[in-house]
């Protein structure tokens, strides 16, 4: 069998592994990469059927920072690239039971009836409420020191479920949301950080919030990891082969797949999510306990389902980026994208119109003991009930995710250092991807990105 020998050779195909691999293939280094199943893209994954295009992993992209433009161009998908109508500015918030707008300026924030008098009273109260006392405070104390339980229930606990799929209970505030943890730190008050601009946390590359433009690819978010593997290259990469043991090998590392084949190189970049380290063999590299730690990162299950229907058989205009589901209302969904109104060319008629819903999270962590017939059945009652569905569904289709997205906790710090300490003391081995510094997609590029320029400067 022929030995593959490599200055770098990055494990996993997922965006983060495919930008460390393609920076470094620019910059002329000899690079390989490794991925697990058949195809890129990690958990990016576009499925397209009889017209509709369905994200079965993340739908759109926040352009957060300029390293993601700047991919875009390098890999010369500018052109392909989508931008969210202005419908999508107005999202839904289930309340008793309807679907009601959350307010988006401050002005329509005190005129709607969405929070009451109460939670409006503990918003101006905001800018003169102490700091922080621990460093690991959770997402939902942070809150309902700052804000008050129904801002708590009513926005942070569905925006959660939306992003993490995670409970606001559990994560971090400095880890999961540095943002506010900074703004709170360097202003005392959120309200005052965001009218000053948020200027003293801002790095150059990265763009507010508010002027993000939301994208994705005119065939679907999978042309983005597609494109990064066709420039790396067919003969730089190596796909349906897992890596099963890593070791140490005359200052470089020598590396083991499923198949036998044997690649040698001088440096590594793991992007593995954490809870599959456990399963390769990383013989003197990183101890049992240090494995332990990394499979004990909670992951929850999330269950993406489409839903394609007859413009006429739904009652609401699902004018805007979709709803979330606040704990409190006791549903079987955690939120609903409205497809066809951010990016209309999802489906072939305008009389055909896309909804995608998720399921599971850490809320309902259960859902893996159901059937996916069962998972389709509650989730489209939820949908009929909350937007006057009548007719049945034109498409139905179910992706698992069993474990979806790393939740940031407040033991997250422990976690870095561990994998910092590893880092150290394995020279020339980095771990790289979304448990690191972000999980969206544009933090995954902007670090993938950063570490690639780091090790071209060494
Ligand atoms: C359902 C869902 C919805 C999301 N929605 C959004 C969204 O709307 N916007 C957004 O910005 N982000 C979203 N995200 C988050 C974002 O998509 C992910 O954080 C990001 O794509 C992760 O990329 P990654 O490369 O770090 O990891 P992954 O994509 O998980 O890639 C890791 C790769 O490693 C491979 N691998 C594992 N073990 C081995 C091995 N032993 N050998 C070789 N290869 C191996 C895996 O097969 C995989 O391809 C969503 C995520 C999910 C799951």
């Amino acid at each position: 069998m022929k030995l593959i020998k490599t200055d770098f050779l990055i494990i996993g195909a997922g965006i983060s592994g495919l930008t460390t691999a393609f920076r470094l293939n620019k910059a002329g280094k000899n690079t390989h990469l490794v991925e697990a199943s058949n195809v890129p893209g990690g958990a990016i994954k576009t499925i397209k059927k009889d017209g509709w295009i369905c994200e079965a992993g993340p739908n759109t992209v926040l352009v957060t920072n300029t390293f993601f433009s700047s991919l875009i161009e390098d890999i010369d998908l500018k052109d392909s690239m989508l931008t969210a109508s202005e419908t999508a500015n107005k999202r839904f918030i289930l309340k008793n039971g309807i679907p009601m707008a959350l307010p988006d300026s401050p002005l329509s924030f005190f005129r709607s009836p969405f929070f009451s008098t109460g939670a409006k009273m503990k918003l101006l109260a905001e800018p003169f409420k102490g700091r922080m006392k621990s460093e690991d405070e959770t997402l939902s104390n942070f809150v309902k020191r700052r804000l008050g339980q129904e801002f708590l229930d009513y926005a942070i606990n569905p925006f959660v479920a939306g992003v993490y799929a995670g409970s606001p209970d559990q994560l971090s505030v400095r880890y999961a949301f540095p943002k506010l943890y900074e703004l709170e730190k360097h202003y005392g008050s959120l309200i005052i950080g965001s009218i000053k601009g948020a200027k003293k946390i801002r790095i150059e590359t990265d763009i507010p919030r508010a002027k993000a433009k939301m994208v994705t690819f005119t065939e679907g978010n999978a042309m983005l990891t597609d494109r990064l593997s066709e420039a790396l290259g067919k003969e730089n990469q190596t796909y349906g082969d897992a890596v099963k043991v890593i070791s140490k090998s005359n200052g470089g590392y020598k590396v083991r797949l499923e198949s036998g084949k044997e690649i040698i190189s001088k440096k590594i970049i793991c992007t593995v999510p954490l809870h599959l380290l456990q399963h390769i063999d990383f013989t003197n590299m990183l101890s049992a306990d240090e494995l332990q730690k990394f499979a004990q990162v909670e992951y929850p299950p999330v269950y993406v389902l489409h839903f394609g229907f007859n413009k006429n058989d739904i009652g609401h205009k699902l004018d805007g980026f979709g709803m979330l589901v606040p704990e409190k209302e006791q549903k079987f969904i955690l939120g609903a994208l409205f497809n066809s109104s951010i990016f209309p060319s999802r489906t072939d008629s305008e009389e055909k119109k896309l909804i995608t819903v998720f399921a599971g999270g850490s809320r309902h962590s259960y859902i893996d003991s159901m059937t996916v017939e069962d998972v389709l059945s509650k989730a489209l009652a939820d949908l009929k009930n909350a937007f006057l569905i009548s007719g049945n569904p034109l498409i139905r289709n179910c992706t698992k995710w069993p474990k979806a997205i790393p939740q940031y906790k407040t033991d997250y710090k422990d976690i870095q250092v561990t994998l910092r300490n590893s880092e150290k003391a394995n020279k020339g081995f980095h771990f790289q991807g979304n448990y690191l510094g972000g999980i969206s997609v544009a933090d995954c590029v902007k670090n993938s990105m950063m570490l690639a320029d780091k090790l071209l400067a060494n």
